[in-house]
């Protein structure tokens, strides 16, 4: 049977930034997963200066053979409305990356071994640690494996999922645009057109050769009825190029709430889309499952080979400290009547001060908050 010190079930964004920050340590980390990178994923791929921050991630680097756009400015409007206000930056606010490619760099950049192409069926604990697939045996188990990651599952018994959890629900297909849309200049400003209950909202990307379109929402009552209105409605912009017919694909995540999973016990930790961390406002998860992947590594290299449950509980407080206790993310769309609401949102997102200040810089951009390297060194 094959042995490491800290098994990480899951290479994407948040397992891959565990693993690195490991093996910059020394530890011993196996990253296993369902798929054989480079793989597809359901994402639209816009990245914020603080993600960029916590990987060290050097752009130019990066951007040498893979896709890397700018972003310097977005598109708001409404879903079958007739404004749509183009808010700029006089510097890059924001990145969009093909995740195909932007997963892969991560995971091959980590060192760690992987083991791709065995999704994990069976975990099962043996003393202290734990015994993984019947193959994998492993002192510390990190689940990073996404919304339905099995580890997740293991320590949320009996439901990872409660009912009325707050879950977006998404849809999307990213295709190479093969021909030019009658505004071109507009196409390269990413566009968000909201709905008007302000419970989610649809996005036309541009990254490079490609466009991500899709929507997501927190209520998921209806979504192909919603998604297919979408559609229409960007097919009469001047700014997306055709749609033509791609693979629609959908998947499902939580934010962060109050009655969030369980993520820690003694020799487990949860992190990224398994442990529910992503934005409620703007559905943003790569950030937060990167954030957590380098708290969840910290947490194991000052552990120091302790792995009981009372040496990695300052993984929880680390999570509150950097995303909120779920219970303050409240804003104006969840205190306003939804009839009111509905009625407001076309006039409200088109005054210049609330898409630039509320809708992007505090909702989007999550502009006031450091990146977690920076945070972490000021707080000594
Ligand atoms: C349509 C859509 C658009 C989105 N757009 C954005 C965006 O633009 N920006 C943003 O910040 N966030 C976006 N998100 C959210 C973001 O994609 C996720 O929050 C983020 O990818 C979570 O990263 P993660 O590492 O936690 O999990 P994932 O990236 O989901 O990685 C989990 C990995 O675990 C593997 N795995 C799963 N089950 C098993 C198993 N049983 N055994 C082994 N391996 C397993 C999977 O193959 C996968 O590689 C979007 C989500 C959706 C659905």
């Amino acid at each position: 049977m094959n042995t490491c010190e800290v098994l990480i079930v899951g290479g994407g964004p948040g397992g891959s930034s565990c693993a690195w920050k490991l093996r910059q340590a020394g530890v011993d980390a196996v990253v296993m997963d369902a798929a054989v990178f480079p793989r597809d994923k359901v994402c639209a791929g816009w990245i914020t200066p603080q993600a960029v921050s916590a990987l060290q991630l050097d752009i130019a680097e990066y951007r040498d053979g893979r896709t890397l756009q700018d972003v310097t400015g977005f598109r708001t409007g409404v879903i079958g409305g007739h404004l749509t206000r183009t808010t700029t930056y006089n510097r890059v606010v924001s990145y969009a990356v093909r995740l195909c490619e932007f997963d892969h760099y991560l995971l091959e950049r980590s060192r760690a071994r992987l083991i791709l192409g065995s999704p994990v069926t069976t975990i099962r604990r043996e003393g202290a640690g734990w015994v993984v697939n019947e193959a994998l045996r492993a002192s510390m188990l990190i689940g990073a494996g996404g919304h339905f990651c099995p580890v997740a599952r293991w320590l949320n018994q009996p439901a990872a999922t409660p009912r009325d959890a707050p879950l977006v629900v998404a849809q999307e297909a990213e295709f190479l645009a093969d021909s030019t849309p009658a505004d071109a200049e507009a196409a390269e400003i990413p566009a968000l057109y909201f709905y008007r209950d302000l419970k989610g909202y649809g996005w036309c990307v541009r990254k490079g050769q490609y466009v991500n379109v899709g929507v997501g929402r927190l209520d998921p009552r209806a979504l192909p009825a919603v998604f297919a209105r979408f559609l229409d409605f960007l097919r009469g912009t001047s700014s997306c190029p055709p749609l033509g017919n791609p693979r629609w694909r959908g998947h499902a995540y939580l934010v962060r709430h109050a009655r969030q999973r369980r993520v820690l016990d003694g020799g487990v930790l949860l992190l990224g889309d398994a442990a529910g961390l992503a934005y409620p406002q703007s559905g943003e998860g790569i950030r937060p499952a990167i954030e957590s992947g380098l708290l969840a590594a910290s947490t194991i290299i000052d552990a120091k080979g302790h792995y009981d449950r009372d040496s990695l509980e300052p993984y929880a407080a680390r999570l509150t400290d950097r995303f909120g206790d779920g219970s303050t993310e409240v804003e104006w769309p969840s205190l306003v009547p939804a009839r009111v609401r509905s009625a407001l949102a076309p006039l409200m997102l088109s005054l210049p001060f609330v898409a630039r200040r509320i809708v992007l810089d505090r909702w989007f951009l999550r502009a006031s908050e450091l990146p977690l390297d920076l945070a972490l060194r000021r707080a000594g």
